[in-house]
């Protein structure tokens, strides 16, 4: 199935990374059980008390380094290293695909390890540090999580390549996504309607269970251990 000529999407979500023990943020354990995000995660907060909305971005940068990619991640790496055309599109913000060296990761909702100056429109890589590097731009503004935020539009570039790819992939697999925030949910149809053949590896069924060719209901990196050895 994965042969050198085969274009495939892995398109992940917050179920990808809880294997490696990255909190959702819904549901048990998830972080707005515990922290309000009109406080931490919109514009208007960011506003209001930037220092108080970095503080918590940098809490979550240094609870994302206790965490590590899983063989999962690995696989879809593998999978990579053998395949050119193999593109990672995530919900997620974490960089674990990037700690592990994928290439090719589109990130819909934006990453803990970038900043950007909305004065400058500059887009800054930060290191892979717990505290940012520079919380100030050269031109004097407060630099901003580069992260989609409740209330925030995703950014059109980003919705346009990945619905490129997705209407060109041969193969379409989603991991630990529910597909319920938009344009996930969409994903999966368009991959489909563009005849691609579609996976879904999730514990659960989700709301766009149906549509797909194969469903495989186990953890993210059983999933993909299964998924790998069949092909
Ligand atoms: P979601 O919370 O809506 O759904 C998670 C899905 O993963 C569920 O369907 C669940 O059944 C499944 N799941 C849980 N553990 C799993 C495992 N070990 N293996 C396989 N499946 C598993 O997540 P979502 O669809 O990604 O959407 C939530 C939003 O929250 C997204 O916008 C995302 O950006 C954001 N988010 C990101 C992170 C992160 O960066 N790690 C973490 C939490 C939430």
């Amino acid at each position: 199935m994965f042969h050198k000529n085969s274009k495939i999407i892995f398109f992940t979500g917050a179920g990808m990374s809880a294997e490696s023990g990255i909190p959702t943020y819904r549901g048990k354990g998830g972080i707005w059980n515990t922290y309000n995000w009109q406080e931490y995660a919109c514009q208007n907060a960011f506003e209001k008390n930037p220092h108080k909305v970095l503080d918590f971005h940098e809490l979550r940068r240094i609870e994302a380094l206790k965490c590590f990619p899983h063989s999962g991640h690995k696989i879809i790496k593998n999978i990579q290293d053998e395949n050119q055309e193999t593109f990672i599109i995530t919900q997620n913000i974490d960089g674990m695909h990037q700690r592990i060296e994928s290439i090719n990761v589109i990130e819909l909702h934006g990453s803990i390890w970038k900043l950007r100056c909305d004065k400058e429109k500059l887009e800054l890589e930060d290191s892979y540090g717990g505290k940012y590097a520079n919380r100030i731009c050269s031109c004097g503004n407060i630099l901003r999580p580069d992260i989609i935020w409740f209330q925030d539009n995703l950014k059109e570039k980003i919705v346009d390549l990945a619905s490129d790819i997705i209407s060109q992939c041969d193969y379409f697999i989603s991991i630990g996504t529910s597909g319920m925030v938009w344009p996930a949910a969409d994903y999966p149809k368009l991959a489909k309607r563009s005849g691609a053949y579609c996976i879904e590896i999730n514990l659960e069924e989700t709301k766009l269970s149906y549509m797909y060719n194969e469903t495989i209901r186990m953890e993210a990196s059983k999933g993909l251990e299964w998924l790998y050895n069949k092909f």
